[in-house]
């Protein structure tokens, strides 16, 4: 490598890597923890009010005991583009069982001011072309994005068998006559010859396990149940008036914090954001579409374009341009460049991870030099860097945040990766002072890597009595993410095992809704009861996924978060949550072929 290719720093001086290095495992150090995942508090018993829903009131009706051709489960992007392809295939009765009281799923829950998304609306939005929607942002804002909900289960007539605030509680094999029996919390027992499944990565709010967070005798919420009847103003940016002379704790720097601590700084009194490990907040530069420039790129087909050329972009495959052109691509796009200048006989797997901490290097130092320009208090500024690589954590971009401390009554409350000492009646105790206020909000993110089952809030029972808990007792395992095999007609909507996508999930659950609704078709067509993928053809593809090189998220030297299990080996478990290997775009053309050949190759329809 020579001087000139070396990673440098904004102003051009090379960067020392052997001392990047040390600072991030020294920094990551700091962070460990015995406890790990389990620090973490479930909101059960007392703490289960934080989950009522502050959006939609609960309306009584008549629990369901009918029969339905498929159940879906869960109101989100999965449920309805899976049920919308339903619809495209002619079926008739798609019931979609949700807990929420509309649907929308996590853009149902997270209406803290600023939601908004964090890939680009014209990818991230699914099904716009066919309901003619035109996001109004490159990155659209949450009623937005909330409305499109709306939108997609008004255009594919979700709504009339939908089921709101209803949590399924038990789900059951009837293999005398190939249906699965359905239970919610509502008394419904109905009956589906299908069911599929999208009940979401990160849906469960947590709680850090602070001591005395019981007893604080303030308000408190989570933020993804806003409470704009304490606060005032509305998901839209109205102004929190009611805050006006409050002062409030924030808890969490995450990707939430970080888009709704800008409109608190405007609104409190006194706002004291509690930090642990800081996000790394790169450039947003949101800006309104303009209908003529979008009237000429939406052209037939024209989302499916621009879905593939991200995909391709992001995932470091080629594309000839780049059509959203931001932060997500401009990672991978680094990358590419690096590696394709190394000589011919570089391109070993070795030269390509140093090629890609080179890149991630400089991207950081501009990250952490981008802190130094906006923040004017220089301890401030100093607190508010992040020394681990970029995809250790939730990247985050922004154009408010870093700037919210500038604003006199901010107070960034840096805790020097220990987190939160207590709480007590009156506020919030960090490095040995307590910070008194009225009101604390939880930005403490949702959990993962806990059982499926638990985050469910149900279990499985498949063919031969077989409980979902224990198939999965060593880690998922399935057929493309989607099938089970010994739980027939079930299928899965999400990311991982297939193409894990992390930067665009939307489009996972677009690519696995599409293939579902041709198998159903099929199976419906053939006069076929039942549908499963054979033990053979599971295990394959799980031998085929940890063949793999597993996934640069998740390293255990980064610091610690949940995509690395918090620091500790996540053991089989971690590893089998993976994509294919050959990356997202290898896998939605693996998958299209799949499916369109109709062979369906590893289903046994009987
Ligand atoms: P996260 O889990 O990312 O963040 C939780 C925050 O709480 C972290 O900063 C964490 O610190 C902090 N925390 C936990 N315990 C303590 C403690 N004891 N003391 C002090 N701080 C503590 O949750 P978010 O809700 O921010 O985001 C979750 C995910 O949701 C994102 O990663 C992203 O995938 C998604 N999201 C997407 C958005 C979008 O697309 N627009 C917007 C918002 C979220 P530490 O980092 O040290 O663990």
């Amino acid at each position: 490598m020579t001087v000139a290719d070396r990673p440098t720093r904004p102003d051009d001086t090379p960067v020392d890597k052997e001392a990047l290095r040390r600072r991030y495992r020294q920094e990551r150090d700091k962070r460990l923890r015995p406890d790990g995942n389990d620090q973490y508090l479930r909101l059960t018993g007392g703490l289960a009010r934080y989950l009522d829903d502050p959006y939609t009131p609960k309306t009584p009706r008549e629990p369901k005991t009918d029969h339905v051709t498929v159940a879906f489960i869960g109101g989100g992007f999965a449920g309805l583009v899976t049920g919308a392809r339903l619809k495209e295939a002619g079926v008739g009765d798609v019931r979609i069982i949700e807990k929420g009281g509309d649907f929308g799923g996590t853009w149902y829950w997270n209406r803290y001011p600023g939601a908004q998304c964090d890939t680009a609306s014209f990818v991230y939005m699914p099904l716009l072309e066919e309901t003619g929607h035109m996001p109004t942002e490159k990155y659209a804002h949450g009623p937005e994005i909330l409305e499109h909900c709306r939108r997609i289960g008004k255009h594919f007539d979700l709504y009339g068998d939908a089921l709101f605030h209803t949590e399924v509680k038990d789900l059951e094999w009837d293999g005398t006559r190939s249906r699965w029996i359905i239970r919610t919390d509502r008394g419904d027992e109905f009956t589906a010859r299908f069911v599929a499944m999208g009940t979401g990565p990160l849906h469960v709010p947590k709680l850090p396990g602070i001591p005395g967070i019981e007893s604080f005798r303030g308000h408190s919420f989570h933020t993804s149940r806003w409470d704009y009847g304490y606060t005032g103003g509305d998901p839209s940016g109205a102004p929190m008036d009611r805050l006006a002379g409050k002062r409030v704790a924030v808890i969490g720097t995450g990707a939430t914090a970080v888009q709704c601590v800008p409109h608190l700084a405007r609104a409190c009194g006194e706002l004291y954001v509690f930090q642990r490990t800081p996000s790394s907040v790169d450039v947003r530069d949101n800006r309104p579409t303009d209908p003529e420039w979008f009237a000429r790129i939406a052209t037939p087909g024209w989302q499916r374009r621009w879905l593939e050329n991200f995909t391709a972009n992001q995932t470091g495959g080629t594309a000839a341009e780049d059509l959203v052109m931001d932060g997500w691509t401009d990672i991978a796009r680094r990358v590419r460049a690096r590696i394709t200048a190394l000589p011919p006989g570089d391109l070993t797997p070795e030269k390509m991870l140093e090629a890609y901490e080179d890149s991630d290097f400089e991207k950081m130092e501009e990250i952490r030099a981008r802190v130094d320009a906006i923040v004017e208090d220089p301890e401030t500024a100093r607190k508010l860097k992040a020394w681990y690589g970029q995809l250790c954590k939730r990247p985050c971009f922004h154009d408010e945040y870093l700037q919210a401390y500038n604003l006199p009554g901010t107070h960034l409350v840096d805790t020097d990766g220990k987190g939160v000492e207590r709480i007590t009646e009156a506020g919030v105790v960090a490095a040995g002072r307590e910070y008194e206020v009225d009101c604390v909000i939880y930005a403490s993110g949702f959990e993962v890597g806990t059982d499926h089952t638990r985050r469910a809030g149900y279990d499985m029972t498949g063919r031969d009595g077989v409980r979902l808990s224990e198939r999965w007792a060593e880690g998922m395992r399935t057929l493309h993410g989607i099938h089970v095999h010994g739980f027939p007609n079930a299928f899965f909507v999400q990311p991982a095992q297939g193409a894990n996508l992390i930067s665009n999930i939307p489009h996972n659950l677009t690519e696995a809704g599409r293939a579902i609704a041709l198998i159903v078709e099929h199976a419906l067509a053939g006069g076929f009861d039942e549908v499963e993928v054979t033990r053979e053809a599971e295990d394959a593809w799980i031998e085929l996924l940890l063949s793999g090189p597993g996934t640069l998220l998740g390293s255990p030297d980064c610091t610690p978060g949940y995509y690395n299990n918090e620091g500790r080996d996540p053991g089989l478990r971690g590893r089998l949550n993976v994509g294919y290997p050959r990356g997202a775009m290898a896998y939605f053309a693996y998958l299209d072929r799949w499916s369109a050949s109709g062979a369906f190759e590893g289903l046994e329809f009987r």
